[in-house]
């Protein structure tokens, strides 16, 4: 039977050298002369690679507008994209994607046709972030001040959300009369609200023991009254929407999925500048590396990136990493059940999710011997109850990749008297059966609406992601003992 691939866009054809932004992760530096010359070769391809990292950051400030940032990437770089509602048969060797429900997405590149069994490097992070999402009917006026009412998205540390520049980002569900419903992506791009402190005045025990109650104290304040009735939060929408699509100047707003950010935009720090602070590192900068480091590759190889949303909150969903995603793309491409199981069995899963780096004034929350350092490369994560896939098998593939792409690594593993967070990493493992590792850029203050890692790691990470996708099939399998 001749079926049509389900091309959503036609774009370039898969170019042997994609035009556009290439980021350059060799050294390359054997023809130098001198440590000195190769640390300064090192730093232009840094700065390069932050420079592009802070411009992604910046495009991404929900997780609807971090898929979007990838699917523009990728198509840049010759990657067609598929619609999940049409059929794939047939389809010929290339560069694809597919997005499912606007904020995740799976990216391959098919070498050859899927009947061939090769194996497939395959890396996964999260698109989403912790934050506050705004409430279905948000609006609230109290004491001559308009506020929003907000939900807790993910586990996200309360305290930094007090006093900064918010803005609102997300999609919006609308419809001109009874046409058909669109969707849109939206983002206010400026101070739009503010959730101001108590002052200490107020509360003299505010830095020995202030609770913040999650339903009262973080309601943001976006305008003050002028003694009218309140104002309807669909029609501030639609006038922002109607700003940026003026098709939707008489819409009717639906529906939201509506997150409020960090305005103040991502940059380096530190006397030397070797840190680098900026909002939703965790986990931006691993999409951003798996993205790059996909389109950097050579197209010999047979590989797949998926960015899952809903990390945060548990990645039970139709689109997270415990829903069927990822498993119901690789049925597509490889429809008959045991050439999958061939495919998937030779295959290596890299799951990139950033990684405590050692805090220097709480080094108590550390296991001793197992100090992860920002700037020192990326950390494979342990754990004995799988709450981190990694096993020696894994571990091992992955160490010997940093050693190809020359950069150091390091190793994380929890304290015993303190649980263990995880990743998608044990669940697509679970999910589909494929050797799984899980690392990550080392990095502080997780899940603060500012988070800071060393300038290096990013860059490491790309490294190595891309020296992965280049590898050869001996390389991301380990036969087991006697073969
Ligand atoms: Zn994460």
């Amino acid at each position: 039977m001749t079926c049509t691939p389900g091309l959503k866009r036609v774009h370039t054809p898969y170019p042997a050298n994609p035009s556009g932004v290439i980021l350059r992760t060799d050294n390359n530096t054997n023809t130098l002369n001198t440590s000195a010359d190769k640390r300064i070769a090192v730093m232009e391809h840094v700065t390069e690679y932050l420079d592009d990292l802070f411009s992604f950051i910046r495009r991404s400030p929900t997780a609807y507008h971090a898929t979007a940032s990838a699917a523009d990437h990728l198509a840049q770089h010759g990657f067609q994209r598929l619609d999940e509602a049409v059929s794939w048969c047939g389809l010929p060797p290339g560069p694809y994607y597919v997005v499912r429900n606007d904020a995740s997405l799976i990216a391959f590149t098919l070498s050859s046709e899927p009947q061939a069994g090769l194996p497939m490097r395959m890396a996964g992070a999260h698109t989403d972030s912790p934050g506050l999402k705004i409430k279905p009917n948000p609006i609230q006026m109290h004491h001559g001040y308009i506020q929003l009412g907000v939900e807790m998205y993910g586990g996200l540390l309360l305290a930094p959300w007090f006093d900064r520049n918010l803005s609102i980002a997300g999609r919006v569900t609308w419809a001109c009369g009874t046409a058909p419903v669109r969707c849109s992506l939206i983002d206010f791009k400026r101070a739009a609200a503010v959730i101001p402190s108590l002052a200490i005045h107020l509360d003299r025990e505010a830095n020995e023991k202030r609770h913040i109650d999650k339903q009262t104290d973080l309601v943001p304040v976006i305008m003050l009254t002028d003694g009218a009735s309140p104002p309807d939060f669909n029609e501030i929408i639609r006038k922002e929407l109607a700003s940026q699509y003026p098709e939707a100047a008489t819409a009717t707003i639906l529906a939201s999925d509506l997150f409020l950010y960090d305005l103040q935009p991502p940059c380096r720090a530190g006397l030397n500048s070797e840190l680098v602070t900026a909002p939703r590192l965790d986990n931006l900068l691993s999409c951003h590396a798996l993205l790059r480091a996909m389109t950097a590759s050579a197209d010999n190889r047979n590989r797949l990136i998926v960015l899952n949303n809903h990390e945060e909150i548990g990645s039970l969903s139709m689109a997270g990493a415990q829903g069927p995603f990822l498993r119901s793309v690789l049925q597509r491409l490889y429809p008959d059940p045991d050439l999958l199981q061939r495919v998937i069995a030779r295959s290596l899963f890299i799951s990139v999710d950033n990684a405590h780096a050692v805090h220097p004034n709480f080094a108590a929350k550390h296991d001793p011997d197992h100090p992860v350092g920002l700037n020192q490369g990326p950390v494979i994560k342990f754990n004995a109850a799988q709450r981190y896939a990694t096993d020696a098998i894994t571990a091992g593939l992955f160490r010997q990749l940093c050693t190809m792409a020359d950069i150091p690594c390091q190793e994380f593993v929890m304290r015993n008297d303190m649980i263990s967070g995880s990743t998608i990493g044990p669940l697509t493992a679970a999910e589909i059966g494929v050797p799984t590792v899980d690392v990550g850029a080392p990095q502080l203050a997780m899940h603060s609406i500012r988070e800071t890692i060393g300038h290096l790691d990013g860059w490491y990470l790309l490294k190595v992601m891309t020296t992965f996708f280049g590898a050869e099939d001996s390389h991301i399998h380990c036969p087991e003992p006697g073969l």
